[in-house]
């Protein structure tokens, strides 16, 4: 029996460091709720004995565990320069065009006429997760002018930003596309979207994944902030991508995004994630700042479903080292003085529906009877994405006759997901839950249990039954 004993959940990421059965072990007993894969890196055959390792943990362990897929997207990326690095001086003026001639310290070419469509005079081009900063000064349809402003040394291949534009791309690389296809058969739950800029985006993705995964939009655009509600609308989870949200937005902007972000998934009821450099100094050491047991703990406050560990998982000297502090520092920040004051800080208000008033309800009896956990029978997940979204005291023990439903579940909040048959009488209902959540570690004798159904039995999106159990 493992039980996690808190709400927010932990995402790992996988890489060199991390990716053998032991370790793979080591990370989820540490606490990890689910696994990344990271498609910016590695072959298809890494990923594909990562997921086979997974899966053969999940069935080890008996506890359904989340799988993500993080598609690399339209990164874009400046072309070859002579000897690969070259010196940009302040001041001095630089060219952008489409000619694949390697560059120097006067021009660079930048194999992508879809930003010099979208480029103004005026406009501010980012190279090099934006260490170095170019002024547009004259462009057209295969180049552009600038200054640069912010100087240093330029790379072969480095990323390039251009934050004010929206760019007639497709979310979606020809090498993106394959790796989507390759993800999806191999049964991962999640499939995360790089540089989402709008809502068609999602629309395009969802025709290929249709219901065979979740999508998680990653926001890190101007552009998408521009249209959150909508994104939020249409996606099946988001992640606050600070890396490059970092790049595009000023640092001193992230923060205020990531509170206005995480409100509005959770006002819609939609898992986020809040990801990057979490805990970046474990990467070398085996203990965080100060400031970042401080950044996991404000992600914890403004309530988010999971927290991310990148590089410090993937490619870092303490792995599981990352994991287990950021369990303490979750588990500590859940039993904090004021974690319920600040998390309820900004209620709102159920939608006019069954699932939502049976739910608001349940949040509200579990509190009243200081009840041992809420139990939620669901199929396709929802009606425990809504019991979630009220951010109840008890635990949520969510039964689910669907494997991938548990799985995918692994990153809600709060939620312990068992795979298990569906039932058929309201006797059994209140019967298999106190078994079950005596079994798991959520009740004993005499310990009030809630539990939120839908009658008739088996079928989907009928919430509309609340009862309270006693376990025997
Ligand atoms: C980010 O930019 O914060 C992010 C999570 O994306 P990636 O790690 O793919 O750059």
């Amino acid at each position: 029996m493992i039980r996690r004993n808190r709400n927010a959940k932990i995402i790992a990421t996988l890489g060199p460091s991390s990716s053998d059965p032991q370790n793979l072990e080591a990370l989820f007993r540490a606490g990890a709720d689910v696994f990344r894969l990271n498609f910016s890196h590695g072959e298809h055959a890494d990923h594909q004995q990562r997921l086979f390792n997974i899966r053969q943990l999940e069935r080890q362990v008996n506890r359904p565990i989340a799988i993500l897929l993080d598609l690399q997207g339209p990164k874009l990326r400046v072309g070859k320069l002579r000897d690969g690095e070259v010196e940009l001086l302040p001041g001095k003026a630089f060219r952008l065009d489409l000619s694949e001639e390697p560059g120097d310290e006067h021009r660079a070419p930048l194999p992508h006429p879809e930003i010099f469509a979208a480029l103004k005079p005026g406009m501010t081009i980012l190279l090099d997760d934006g260490k170095l900063r170019l002024s547009v000064k004259d462009c057209g349809p295969d180049f552009a002018e600038t200054e640069i402003m912010a100087g240093g040394p330029l790379r072969d291949r480095k990323g390039v930003n251009v934050p004010g534009a929206v760019l007639p791309i497709s979310p979606l690389t020809p090498k993106d596309r394959e790796d989507l296809e390759f993800g999806l058969d191999l049964g991962v739950d999640w499939v995360a979207l790089s540089f989402v800029q709008r809502p068609e985006d999602i629309a395009e993705v969802r025709q290929i994944v249709d219901d065979r995964a979740a999508i998680m939009a990653k926001i890190e655009k101007p552009a998408a902030i521009d249209c959150l509600d909508a994104l939020v609308e249409l996606c099946d989870g988001v992640m606050v991508a600070r890396g490059d949200l970092g790049v595009e937005m000023p640092p001193e902007e992230v923060p205020g995004l990531q509170k206005t972000i995480i409100q509005t998934c959770r006002e819609a009821g939609t898992p986020v994630v809040v990801a990057t450099q979490m805990l970046e100094s474990m990467i070398d050491v085996p203990a965080p700042t100060r400031a970042e047991a401080s950044d996991v703990a404000t992600a914890v406050y403004d309530g988010a479903d999971a927290v991310m560990l990148s590089a410090e998982t993937a490619v870092g000297h303490y792995p599981v080292e990352a994991v287990t502090m950021m369990e303490r520092i979750i588990t500590s920040t859940e039993h904090a003085h004021y974690y319920r004051n600040i998390l309820h800080a900004h209620p709102s208000a159920p939608d006019a529906t069954a699932a939502d008033a049976i739910s608001a309800a349940s949040a509200q009896v579990a509190h009243t009877l200081s009840a041992a956990a809420i139990v939620c029978y669901t199929m396709s997940g929802s009606t425990a994405l809504r019991a979630a979204r009220e951010r109840p005291d008890a635990s949520i023990l969510v039964l689910t006759n669907k494997r991938d439903t548990a799985q995918r579940l692994a990153l809600l909040w709060g939620a312990h997901c068992v795979h298990t048959a569906d039932v058929s009488s309201t006797q059994e209902m209140a019967e298999k839950a106190c078994r079950i959540a005596a079994q798991e570690g959520y009740a004993k004798a005499g310990d009030k249990l809630v539990v939120m159904a839908g009658v008739p039995f088996g079928t989907p999106g009928t919430t509309n039954l609340l009862r309270i159990a006693t376990v025997g």
